[in-house]
């Protein structure tokens, strides 16, 4: 494991300090730190958070680095998802190589943990899972990633499926996805019967996407926190987007946050700016671990999108309409503390005893450091640095 001396660094935004890094671990923390024979490097008086926490992507998917894809569709979720399934094969998406030049470039951009969603269907097996596993095994020490094995194409409206996700889960996958229960399947029970059941004989957790709108979203989450609460999955199971959190009732809204929170089951937001996404705020009020993410970046869903928890972060900050200093601050530490939390990653922090996996951030404080549209100056991962002024140390296939 790794020792390094980083000096003339601002942690979490106060006054100026070295951090030393003993076995990949923060060791100590303090002004004027010495350490013979150790590495040094200068930061340069930069602000220090803990790496910053990618909850919700698609590292299969992303066309970034080849062609621009001129084939996008309109239409609804339906048509989005099949176009994509039928034009992966012919658009050449290699997924190992789209998928390091993903993760590649989020580590340069400062993130060092990774939720990814893997598409797992009946046309493509586990092909897509086998491209990211590798891209897993080739960035180990550098980035950690956590898969998740996703049923895009619907599960019970696409029988096989279920089999092929069972496999997934034995090949490496370690997360039970799921997708719109109710509008997708048209058999919310029979989804989430399944997917809890899979779940239950890998002893793993759940992430489901849940697009679903307003009362019908509410009655799906209630069939996931009931499932949550019967087989004692607490802290076990997480729910992407999550939109109806934003369009039913206040007090409706209100009463789920709190059952949420109870049951300790996680939200991702991505901030979508054609949705109505729920208030990363009330959530955090309410006491629920929520995570950021940037979702599918130029893929054949859609054109927008930076491999970047920063850029992401500030595109979360205006849906919410954020302003103030605490505000800001609040979306940083969701974006990468309390993030690594929403994905079962503990003690990510600027402190004594936690793993070294740290990012600089450019700026005068941290609210600061959000609106800045700068380099990282350095990233480091288990206590080696692993990007540079905004580049990382490995090259992008
Ligand atoms: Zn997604």
């Amino acid at each position: 494991m790794t020792d390094l001396l980083l000096k003339n660094i601002r942690p979490m935004g106060r006054e100026t300090a070295d951090i030393l890094i003993r076995d990949g671990k923060i060791a100590r923390i303090g002004a004027g730190l010495d350490a013979p024979g150790v590495a040094v490097e200068d930061g340069g008086n930069a602000l220090v958070i803990p790496g910053l926490v990618e909850a919700h992507t698609h590292l299969d998917k992303t066309t970034w680095g080849m062609p621009w894809y001129a084939g996008r569709k309109g239409g609804v979720l339906q048509d989005l998802i099949d176009n994509e399934r039928n034009e992966r094969v012919p658009l050449g998406l290699d997924v190992h190589r789209q998928s390091m030049r993903h993760a590649i470039a989020l580590i340069a951009n400062g993130t060092t943990h990774i939720r990814t969603h893997v598409d797992i269907d009946t046309d493509h097996g586990l092909s897509l899972l086998e491209g990211v596993l590798q891209t897993r095994e080739a960035l180990a020490g550098l980035i950690d990633i956590q898969i998740v094995a996703f049923p895009q194409s619907g599960l019970m409206v696409r029988p096989g499926t279920l089999d092929l996700l069972d496999a997934a889960m034995a090949a490496g996958a370690d997360i039970v996805g799921g997708l719109d229960p109710s509008s997708m399947d048209r058999d919310p029970k029979g989804q989430l019967d399944a997917i809890f059941a899979l779940a239950q004989k890998h002893d793993a957790p759940i992430d489901i996407h849940l697009h679903e709108p307003g009362e019908l979203g509410a009655f799906t989450m209630e069939l996931i926190l009931e499932r949550t609460q019967a087989l004692g999955m607490q802290g076990r199971v997480g729910v992407s987007h999550a939109f109806h959190l934003a369009m039913v009732p206040p007090a409706r809204i209100e009463a789920l946050m709190e059952r949420i929170a109870a049951l300790d089951v996680s939200i991702y937001s991505t901030g979508h700016p054609s949705a109505n996404v729920p208030s990363l705020k009330a959530m955090r009020a309410a006491g629920i671990r929520v995570g950021i993410g940037c979702d599918g970046i130029r893929d054949t869903w859609g054109p927008w999108g930076e491999p970047d928890m920063m850029h992401r972060a500030r595109i979360v900050g205006m849906k919410n309409g954020f302003r103030r200093d605490e505000e800001l601050e609040l979306l940083l530490d969701t974006a990468s503390g309390a993030g690594a939390a929403s994905i079962g990653v503990a003690g990510h922090a600027v402190t004594v005893g936690a793993a070294a996996d740290l990012t600089l951030l450019a700026g005068e404080t941290l609210a600061h450091a959000v609106v800045l549209q700068e380099p990282r100056p350095l990233v480091i991962k288990g206590g080696a640095v692993v990007a540079r002024a905004g580049n990382a140390v490995i090259e992008a296939p």
